[in-house]
C-alpha cells in the first residue's frame, strides 16, 4: 500500500517533538512538506512560510497535521480540505465548537477524513482503566492537573489569549481521558475560573461535575505549582481505587500495579492511517464541551497578574 503523503502545518514545540519522529518512524506516512511562518524546516524537506504557499507550490500531499495554535487552525483546516486532503487536527480541535462542527460538515462533503486526536488518550494506562471502570459502579472520581507553566509553556503568548484556554491548555487532557474511561457521560455543574489580572485567560480552576447517576466528578487545575507536577485522576469504586497517574502513563488497580509502554503519537498516527483507509472521520468534541461549558457555566475571579 502506498504511503500517505503528509505536510506538517505549525512547526512549534509539539512538531518538532512528536510529529515528526512519529511520521518518520510511521511506514503508513511519508513527509512530503512542513508549513511555518518562523520555522526554518528540517533538511531535505521542502518547507512554505504559509498554507497559500504549499497549496500553491507544493507537492502532492494527501494529508495535513495542524500542530499550530488553536485560534488559526479553522482556516488552515478549511483550505486543506478544499484541497481534498485529509486532516489530523491537534488538540483542542478548534478554538470554538461550531467551527469544528464547520469543518466536520465540510470534510463529509469533500468525501475526506477528520481526525481530531487526543494523544493523552493513547498514554499506556488509559485503554486498561478503560476496560477495567467498564464493569464497575463508580462513587466519586477526582481529577488533579496541576503544573508549572513557566516550565512547560514558555513564551507561548497564544496560551494566555483567548481561544488559547490558559490552564485548560493542559485540562482538556485530563477531560479526554475522563470522558473516556467514565462509564457514563459527564457534565460540569459549577466552575470556579481565576484568571490573572494582566491575562484573558485562566491559570486555575475548579470544577465540579457529575454523570448521569450524580456521581460526583471533581477538577482542580493549577498551573502555579513548583516542585512535583501532578497529572491524576483517582477513581472511587465499589470494587476499589483505580489511580491514572504521570498523564495516564501509569495505572495503578487494586492490589496491582500495571506499567507498559506509552505510545501516544504512534497510536494517533496509526488511528489517523486506518480512519483514511477506511474513509471515516473522529471527531469526538466531549472533552471541548466541558471546557466550554466552564467558560460558560463558571465564576470568574481576577488573581494577582502572571508575569514569565
Ligand atoms: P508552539 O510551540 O507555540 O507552536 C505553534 C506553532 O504554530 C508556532 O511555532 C508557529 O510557527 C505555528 N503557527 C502559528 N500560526 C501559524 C499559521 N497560520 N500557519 C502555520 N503555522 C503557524 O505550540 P505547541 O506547544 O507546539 O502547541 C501547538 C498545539 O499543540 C496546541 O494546540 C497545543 O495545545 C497542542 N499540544 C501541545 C503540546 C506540548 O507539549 N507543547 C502537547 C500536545 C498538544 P512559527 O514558529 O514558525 O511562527
Amino acid at each position: 500500500m502506498d504511503p500517505i503523503r503528509i505536510a506538517v502545518i505549525g512547526m512549534g514545540k509539539i512538531a518538532h517533538d512528536q510529529h515528526l519522529p512519529a511520521i518518520k518512524a510511521s511506514p503508513a506516512f511519508e513527509l512530503t512538506a512542513t508549513v511555518s511562518p518562523d520555522d526554518g524546516g528540517i533538511e531535505g524537506v521542502p518547507h512554505f512560510a504559509n498554507i497559500d504557499e504549499f497549496l500553491a507550490n507544493g507537492p502532492q500531499t494527501d494529508a495535513v497535521v495542524l500542530c499550530t495554535p488553536p485560534q488559526v487552525r479553522h482556516d488552515l483546516a478549511a483550505a486543506a480540505i478544499a484541497r481534498d486532503m485529509h486532516v489530523f487536527l491537534e488538540k483542542p480541535p478548534g478554538a470554538t465548537l461550531s467551527e469544528v462542527k464547520a469543518l466536520e460538515r465540510d470534510a463529509s462533503t469533500h468525501g475526506v477524513t477528520l481526525f481530531a486526536g487526543w494523544h493523552s488518550r493513547y498514554a499506556a494506562g488509559v485503554a486498561p482503566a478503560r476496560a477495567w471502570l467498564a464493569t464497575r459502579t463508580v462513587l466519586h472520581a477526582t481529577i488533579t492537573w496541576r503544573e508549572d507553566v513557566r516550565i512547560w509553556h514558555p513564551g507561548q503568548e497564544w496560551i494566555w489569549e483567548p481561544g488559547g484556554l490558559g490552564v485548560f491548555d493542559p485540562g482538556i487532557n485530563a477531560l479526554s481521558i475522563a470522558t473516556h474511561i467514565l462509564p457514563r457521560p459527564i457534565f460540569l455543574t459549577e466552575a470556579l475560573l481565576k484568571r490573572p489580572a494582566n491575562r484573558a485567560a485562566p491559570i486555575a480552576a475548579q470544577l465540579a461535575l457529575r454523570d448521569s447517576n450524580g456521581t460526583p466528578v471533581t477538577m482542580d487545575l493549577d498551573w502555579r505549582q513548583t516542585g512535583p507536577q501532578t497529572w491524576d485522576i483517582i477513581v472511587e469504586t465499589t470494587d476499589g481505587t483505580l489511580k491514572l497517574s504521570q498523564g495516564g502513563s501509569v495505572l495503578t488497580l487494586p492490589h496491582r500495579g500495571m506499567d507498559s509502554e506509552d505510545l501516544e503519537y504512534p497510536g494517533l498516527y496509526a488511528r489517523f492511517a486506518s480512519l483514511i483507509r477506511a474513509s471515516l472521520s473522529d471527531v469526538d468534541t466531549a472533552p471541548l464541551q466541558l471546557v466550554a461549558d466552564a467558560f460558560l457555566r463558571g465564576k470568574f475571579e481576577t488573581v494577582d497578574p502572571f508575569d514569565e
